[in-house]
């Protein structure tokens, strides 16, 4: 099928596998690979250095006392 071949051409492997991707899934092979990316970019792995993640400290913190 000239379909098939062409999907086949613009696939890109799976970044977490390897494999060839899933047209569903792209760009990764399945939903687990997929779940898997998205846990790498929730976990501190994929971080961006001098990102400081947004903190309630600032608001949270108290006035210092005798500070106008
Ligand atoms: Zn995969």
């Amino acid at each position: 099928m000239q379909r098939e071949k062409d999907d086949m051409r613009t696939a890109r492997p799976c970044p977490i596998c390897g494999k060839p991707a899933s047209f569903a899934e792209r760009p990764f092979c399945s939903r687990h690979c997929a779940e898997i990316d998205l846990h790498r970019w929730l976990s501190d792995a994929y971080r961006v250095p001098g990102e400081v993640a947004p903190s309630d400290e600032a608001e949270s913190a108290p006035p210092k006392p005798g500070q106008k």
